[in-house]
């Protein structure tokens, strides 16, 4: 909804963004209007990781995000890999920036998204004051040498899945309790660390 000018009417998912309100501009009017810019934060991690089941097992334990799966809008015609996927990105960051407007920051799992440059290009990301992936920037900072036997920069490999990485930290296999447990805590460690803008 916010795409369309509430002075003119057009469409325009490329309004610029001023940062001191911060407002989105209408480029065809000048028309401009305050938003919540709020972060977006992503749990990442490889198919079959277990990212469902963690997003499913925090439902109703973590209120102060809306936790989504991303699997849950895939359709046949986000299927262009020649376009990087990027309708269902720039989707995704338009619905995600939606429900953000009343308040509460997105939580959004899946694959995908965990790809920066996936998220980075999009043009609806400039709604966003920063885009948190979980687990690599965190545990890199958090535990850099608990972190698969401390190799460095082995935290990016995108290969790596959930499970493998509390194993690392935790030393035994984790169970979906553990893994939900430090999702959730990464979760309410970002949001407690930001205030909300006011409007
Ligand atoms: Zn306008």
């Amino acid at each position: 909804m916010m795409n369309v000018c509430f002075r003119c009417g057009m469409y325009r998912a490329d309004k610029v963004i001023d940062p001191s309100g911060p407002y989105a501009i209408c480029p065809e009017c000048g028309y401009k209007h305050r938003f919540l810019q709020l972060p977006l934060l992503i749990v990442s991690g490889a198919s079959g990781a277990g990212k469902s089941t963690v997003c499913h097992h925090l439902l109703g334990r973590v209120t102060q995000a809306v936790l989504l799966d991303s699997d849950i809008l895939w359709r046949a015609e986000f299927n262009k890999p020649e376009a990087n996927y990027r309708d269902f990105f720039e989707t995704w960051l338009r619905v995600c920036r939606n429900i953000s407007q009343s308040g509460r920051p997105v939580v959004l799992f899946g694959a995908g998204v965990g790809v920066p440059e996936n998220i980075e290009d999009c043009v609806e990301r400039r709604y966003f004051s920063k885009v948190h992936t979980w687990p690599w920037p965190v545990l890199t900072k958090r535990w850099p040498n608990d972190y698969n036997g401390g190799q460095p920069g082995a935290a990016h490999t995108s290969q790596l899945t959930l499970k493998n990485m509390c194993a690392s930290i935790n030393g035994s296999n984790p169970t979906t309790a553990t893994i939900s447990r430090l999702s959730s805590c990464w979760i309410r460690r970002l949001y407690l660390s930001k205030r909300r803008p006011t409007r």
